[in-house]
């Protein structure tokens, strides 16, 4: 088996040499799929992960733009088409100077297992540009929103590519980007999810990320028994997903000490209450301002620079920053803290060396593509209201949110539960994800 996985591997690499981060996201599927496929002779032999490694198309373009001062800017657009097998394309935009072609196959890739499990008829694509919004102007924003989709538009649709936010690319963002769309095209459709909702946007959207990641929690911590009353927990972040994964746990009786930012992370041993979470919320969402600024409102907190929060003692993880925030050493201190669950609200955050020292000790772990699946699901939700032009009420989406994060759960036992009982959410995770997307391929022959 070590042979047939390597052997995989290095062709991918031989392929995808210079991209880190996408053949660390390759490499922790084909670990747990390889095996499967092997026990299962409608799969093997039929190149299936061979062809998913490989995007159906991959945009790149030319972003230029006019600063406030007048000088002209350029950047670079992507969007990475991974797999419409089982639906359109869908998966969010990043805005970030890290984004690069790798950091986007392995969101794209991991977007196709992630949308698989949330039962809904979703494909997977991710897209973005290495425009830096921090320090920009609203102007400015929307000068380079209105590029960016001055050239996406030709490439998306509907029925073929439905984007949404993610890091740097919030309703703001949204709003400029389907505004050209909109004018472009001279049609008003549900081309891109997480809009306001005066024009077409879903109740609950902006929480589900956050919301789903807990819930899903949650549902691991019944397999124990337990919940999240009483418990103390630490997240990093404090963009969209930290924000309402904070104001979820809060609601089920938790006590959040921590949230951070690139500049480092803040401990308040009190809570960050629900007053505490709207300075937070006004503070990043409407004045942009930075983490650290926390402590000159609540002189009991405490900043600490250019680290992250894993070394603080809790009973639950919740990563909710970025890819690869999360080491082999941090995860040593959160165990040896007595963390007893981590559910990932980023995409990745920890390494594969902090995953298997999760698995080893075989606490409670569930990798993004599983915890973070409530955004795209309600994504989902927003583009079924806008085909009916109808919309759900708060309730009807919270609902149908928990559900999906129950029904992930439990494709993850279904295929992730060992012999002595421990479930490997892993494991779980990419076979369901695999096998769906891998059935629709087969039935629609080598397209
Ligand atoms: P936001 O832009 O709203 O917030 C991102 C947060 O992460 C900010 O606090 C930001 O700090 C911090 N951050 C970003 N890059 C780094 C870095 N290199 N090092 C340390 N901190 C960093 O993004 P979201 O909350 O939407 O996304 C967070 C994560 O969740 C991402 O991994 C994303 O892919 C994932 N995700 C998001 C979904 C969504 O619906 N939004 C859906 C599923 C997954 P700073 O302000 O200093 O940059």
């Amino acid at each position: 088996m070590k042979d047939t996985i390597k052997g995989f591997l290095d062709l991918v690499k031989e392929r995808n040499g210079h991209e880190p981060e996408f053949l660390q996201a390759v490499e922790e599927v084909a670990e747990t799929v390889i095996p499967y496929i092997v026990q299962h002779d409608i799969y093997y032999g039929k190149n299936i992960l061979l062809r998913m490694v490989e995007p159906e198309r991959l945009i790149s373009f030319r972003v230029c733009w006019v600063d406030d001062s007048g000088e002209i800017q350029v950047n670079r657009g992507y969007r990475i088409q991974m797999n419409s097998a089982i639906g359109p394309y869908k998966g969010g935009l990043r805005f970030h100077p890290t984004v690069n072609a790798s950091i986007l196959k392995f969101l794209a890739f991991e977007q196709v297992f992630k949308n698989s499990l949330t039962t809904l008829p979703m494909g997977g694509g991710k897209g973005g540009s290495d425009f830096n919004p921090k320090g920009k102007s609203d102007n400015e924003i929307m000068r380079f929103c209105h590029a960016f989709m001055s050239e996406l538009f030709r490439h998306i649709g509907p029925n073929t590519d439905i984007p949404a936010g993610d890091i740097g690319v919030g309703q703001r963002e949204i709003g400029f980007l389907f505004g050209m769309y909109r004018k472009m095209r001279n049609e008003f459709t549900g081309v891109l999810t997480g809009k306001g909702m005066t024009w077409g946007g879903s109740l609950i959207r902006p929480e589900a990320t956050g919301y789903g990641t807990v819930y899903f929690a949650e549902n691991m911590l019944k397999t124990k028994n337990d919940s999240f009353e009483g418990k103390t927990v630490v997240i990093s972040g404090s963009g969209n997903v930290a924000q309402y994964a904070a104001e979820k746990s809060l609601q089920l009786g938790a006590k959040v000490v921590t949230l951070s930012d690139s500049s480092g992370y803040i401990f308040d041993e009190d809570g960050i209450d629900e007053e505490k979470l709207k300075f937070v919320m006004n503070l990043k969402n409407e004045k942009r301002g930075r983490i650290s600024e926390y402590v000159k409102e609540y002189p009991n907190a405490r900043f600490t620079k250019g680290k992250t929060p894993w070394h603080e003692t809790c009973d639950i993880a919740l990563p909710c920053a970025t890819q690869n925030e999360l080491h082999k050493d941090d995860a040593k201190a959160l165990l040896d803290n007595g963390c007893i669950c981590v559910s990932e609200g980023a995409n990745m955050p920890s390494t594969k060396e902090a995953i298997a020292a999760f698995h080893k000790a075989k606490i409670l772990f569930a990798p993004g593509k599983a915890s973070n699946a409530g955004g795209v699901a309600t994504s989902g939700l927003e583009m079924t209201q806008n085909s009916l032009r109808y919309k759900w009420t708060r309730e009807e989406v919270d609902n149908k949110l928990k559900d999906i994060m129950a029904d992930i759960h439990k494709s993850c036992i279904e295929y992730g539960t060992e012999e002595d009982g421990y479930i490997d959410y892993v494991k779980g995770a990419n076979i369901a994800g695999f096998v769906k997307v891998a059935d629709a391929m087969l039935a629609q022959g080598i397209v």
